[in-house]
């Protein structure tokens, strides 16, 4: 291979390839649409866009954790070459209906070994097929929940989908539909970059109510319930405390801060509440075991609640969770993923941390 492909192609040559719909950048690069939130391939024969509204990506994972959807018309996540006729419907059952949640049950009764999925989403796209669902639903239902952007606005200019199918992914996310969301409380939702992927915060006017990987496991679960805690809908839009938040978390990421000043909202049970405020008695650099844990809120004997309400922190980094390991030095577990969790600890131990690949 001429070394020139492995340097990775600039934005300007990116959209001239783009417009020309140059065969020859297929697989070197992803064409991000900002008003449609939607990918493409480089050969994409949909309508193109304006220079200033295209983003692009190395690939279609990197554009699925930015919050973009793949396009129906030229399917980026299907293989160059050959994809599987499973693969393809899978594909496009998805693009159809984006709302729908196929589980390893539903792989076994349309004759699919769920495994074969998973490891050809992981070997093309780095990503579970669990997850590439999840991101999926998640980049739909934010799309449109832009600051002060009505439900039938510009978004569906595109004719990508339909309005009730929005409507549905809106519910399956958020578990209120978004036309009922209007007179109540809002939980305000932004999204910011960190070395370690894009998380989603959450903010109400006490503070920060929910700070997450986008890739996390459970995520729509935990927005859901935290909707229905507040009485709140969620909404896309900024907040006083987003600022600090992403002041504290970049000097925080640069090795720069050890203890976080931004005001927390998290609503619980009393029980829970004690567990998270605990975590934030874990000083910068240090680590618990559950049982430490357990023994600190005075329940020596409810290591296993206590870990439970470890895993419901929804403040990933400001409630550090990644400072409780095993009795034995084990990591364990960790939403975020146990690479994080490592990167996290290694970080606070004045570790050398590059950035991930
Ligand atoms: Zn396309």
């Amino acid at each position: 291979m001429p070394a020139i492909d492995l340097i990775a192609p600039t934005a300007a040559e990116c959209y001239r390839a783009l417009v020309a719909k140059d065969a020859t950048y297929e697989g070197r690069f992803i064409a991000a649409v900002k008003t449609t939130g939607i990918f493409c391939r480089p050969t994409c024969p949909a309508r193109k866009p304006k220079p200033q509204n295209v983003e692009f990506f190395a690939t279609p994972k990197e554009a699925l954790l930015r919050g973009y959807r793949p396009c129906k018309v030229c399917t980026p996540l299907a293989a160059r070459d050959a994809t599987p006729p499973f693969i393809q419907e899978l594909l496009e059952l998805l693009a159809r209906q984006p709302t729908v949640k196929i589980t390893d049950a539903d792989l076994r009764q349309r004759g699919l070994e769920p495994a074969t999925v998973r490891r050809w989403f992981r070997r093309q796209h780095g990503i579970t097929f669990q997850a590439y669902q999840r991101l999926n639903r998640i980049n739909l239902a934010f799309k449109k929940l832009q600051s002060g952007e009505t439900v039938t606005a510009t978004a569906f200019d595109s004719g990508y989908e339909s309005l009730s199918g929005f409507q549905d992914s809106f519910k399956a996310v958020f578990g209120v539909a978004p036309t009922r969301g209007r007179q109540q409380q809002v939980i305000n939702l932004t999204r910011l970059e960190t070395p370690l992927g894009t998380m989603l915060a959450c903010a109400t006017e006490q503070g920060i109510c929910l700070l997450e990987f986008t890739d996390r496991r459970m995520l729509e679960t935990e927005l859901r319930d935290l909707a229905r805690r507040l009485g709140a809908t969620i909404v896309q839009s900024d907040n006083p405390h987003f600022a600090q938040l992403r002041q504290e978390l970049a000097e925080y990421f640069a090795g720069r801060r050890q203890a976080f000043s931004v005001p927390l909202h998290m609503p619980g049970t009393a029980f829970q509440q004690a567990v998270w405020q605990e975590l934030g008695r874990i000083a910068y650099g240090t680590t618990r075991s559950y049982g430490q844990q357990a023994l600190a809120v005075g329940r020596p004997t409810a290591v296993r609640a206590v870990a439970a309400a470890n895993g419901l922190n929804r403040l990933a980094i400001l409630v550090p969770c990644h400072r409780v390991i095993g009795a034995d030095g084990q990591l364990t577990g960790y939403a975020g993923g146990l690479w994080r969790k490592k990167w996290l600890l290694e970080l606070e131990q004045g570790g050398q941390n590059s950035a991930p690949a």
